[in-house]
């Protein structure tokens, strides 16, 4: 039976995994160790709406508390600068897989021209606004949003939560991992000599991925072949007079993209390119052109896209970039983590501390799918922009593997954005719904045989449906407005209130 569990790391994979397994099983002792000296990766700011709510819904942490360390801004989604529109926004609603009642088609069919404002998150992103205005003036806060958060005070939000809840925090850097007879993890040795047993372990340790790569030698499948960047340059500058923008914006670059996050006070920009086609100086100087504001000296990180074949090995699981890593393009990271550490305790709780092999397998299988759908998403992303003819976006179109959504993609090509392209969607689990696919391919003009022409009054309909949302939308508050109510010391949070008797 689980008893003791030991968490190694302590970045933002590590406190979520420890947080989530002392509130949902508070008779787990969960201890973290982590090396003050690595320190955290330092990146990862953009999110997608799980993650709010797996911090509030499922772990129940004070939004009040939250918003006061972390400083958060809001997320709609994604304006993609990109492909053969010049920019398209992604939102966490449901923009093309509707059908309105008043309507002949979906709403895919009606944007061929002009694809904005379908819907009020749509607009709201098109008229750089968050929130609807309630009567009282107050922002009318959604649920369809996610977050920007600069990733060192997350971690100052996450760990107090945990050391709250009484998880243990170790410094120390882990040297070596001791086996058991069995092939299991005893335990770990740290440098200055502590021995640390446990009988569970979750591997947080980051791109050293210390327990399954390096010390059970789990084998590490690249995505190569279908995602083809492998290195970021990272650099932000303090906001002056730029307007908080309520969505992420992502750019095509010469070779290959580039982030724009929207802190309260910072802007946070990333190039993310391919060393096969741009030399890291090269790649800095493009950035720099592009950010004048960025640091000279703008970071490069490196990495590599892929995951490790089994997430779960003997008495090991591994969460965040220690299990896997593709790039940010649809800030996927956390959300596989929330996603993954919800999927862990519930299978530790429904088999009384006691998982089965079946449970470790079905887990590795249903994990394995995600990074697959993942790729393949990220891959069409590349596949499909047609604008940019420099030799990495050559390569991109020539190349790219989409893998199992090739059969989806024809499909489309030969039916358009219809509902029935559900069912060509390769996996049932699968994190972005037909709604992303149609994004990527609405947003990129995909050509397409459908032949569909709305008739005049049909087009009507479509065009009042956009006029209200945008309507609504021009009404409605900024990320800065709506920042300064919830800053107010009188701001109160509903969910935070105690449960009504
Ligand atoms: C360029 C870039 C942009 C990104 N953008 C996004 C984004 O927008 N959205 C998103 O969701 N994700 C993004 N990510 C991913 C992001 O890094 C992760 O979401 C997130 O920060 C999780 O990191 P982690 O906890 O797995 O690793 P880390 O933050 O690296 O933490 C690793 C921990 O392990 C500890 N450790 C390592 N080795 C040892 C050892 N031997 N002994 C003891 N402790 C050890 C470290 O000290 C640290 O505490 C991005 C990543 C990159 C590279």
């Amino acid at each position: 039976m689980i008893q003791d569990i030991l968490v190694v790391g302590s970045g933002s994979a590590g406190l979520i995994a420890a947080l989530s397994l002392k509130r949902k099983i508070p008779q787990i002792h969960v201890r973290i160790v982590r090396s003050p000296d690595i320190g955290v990766i330092g990146v990862g700011e953009g999110t997608t709406p799980n993650f709010p709510k797996h911090l509030f819904e499922y772990l129940g942490i004070s939004k009040k508390k939250f918003y006061e360390i972390a400083q958060p801004t809001w997320k709609l989604g994604i304006r993609f600068l990109w492909g053969a529109r010049g920019r398209f926004d992604y939102t966490f609603d449901q923009q093309l897989d509707v059908t309105a009642a008043e309507l002949q088609m979906a709403n895919g069919y009606y944007c061929e021209d002009e694809f904005s404002s379908v819907s009020l998150p749509s607009a709201l992103m098109r008229e750089d606004k968050v929130f609807p205005r309630q009567e009282n003036g107050c922002p009318d806060i959604q649920g369809w949003q996610a977050f920007h958060i600069e990733n060192e005070k997350l971690v100052n939000v996450l760990e107090l939560t945990a050391r709250e809840l009484g998880v243990e925090i170790v410094d120390g850097r882990v040297t070596e991992a001791e086996k058991a007879a069995d092939g299991s993890i005893a335990a770990v040795h740290l440098e200055d000599g502590q021995r640390l047993a446990a009988d569970f372990f979750i591997d947080c340790s980051g791109f050293r991925s210390e327990l399954l790569g390096k010390a059970l030698g789990e084998e590490f499948v690249s995505f190569s072949d279908s995602l083809f960047c492998d290195r970021a340059v990272v650099g932000g500058w303090d906001r002056t007079d730029e307007p908080i923008l309520p969505y992420t914006t992502a750019e095509q670059m010469d070779a290959g993209w580039a982030w724009q996050i929207e802190h309260e006070h910072h802007v946070n920009r990333g190039y993310v390119y391919s060393s096969q086609f741009i030399s890291d100086d090269d790649a800095r100087a493009e950035f720099l052109r592009k950010n004048p504001k960025a640091p000279k000296n703008a970071r490069i990180v490196k990495f590599r896209s892929g995951y490790y074949k089994r997430q779960w090995v003997e008495n090991v699981v591994a969460i965040g970039n220690a299990g896997g890593f593709v790039e940010p393009l649809e800030a996927t990271a956390l959300m596989i983590v929330c996603g993954k550490v919800q999927d862990l305790v519930e299978m530790i709780t429904r088999s009384q501390r006691r998982p089965t092999p079946g449970m470790r397998d079905l887990y590795n299988e249903q994990s394995s799918q995600s990074w697959i759908d993942i790729r393949d998403f990220l891959a069409l992303h590349y596949m499909l922009n047609t604008a940019m003819d420099t030799p990495f976006w050559q390569h991109c179109r020539a190349h790219t593997n989409i893998g199992e959504i090739q059969r989806l993609v024809e499909f489309y090509e030969e039916n358009g954005p219809t509902g029935f392209c559900r069912y060509r969607i390769p996996s049932v689990l699968n994190d972005f719904g037909l709604e992303g696919y149609l994004v990527m391919l609405v947003g990129n003009q995909t050509p397409h045989r459908a032949g569909f022409t709305p008739p005049e009054e049909d087009r009507l309909r479509f065009e009042a449906r956009r006029a209200r949302f945008i309507e609504t939308a021009k009404q409605s508050m900024t990320v800065k407005e709506s920042l300064a109510y919830v800053h107010h010391p009188g701001w109160q949070w509903n969910s935070d209130l105690p449960p009504a008797n």
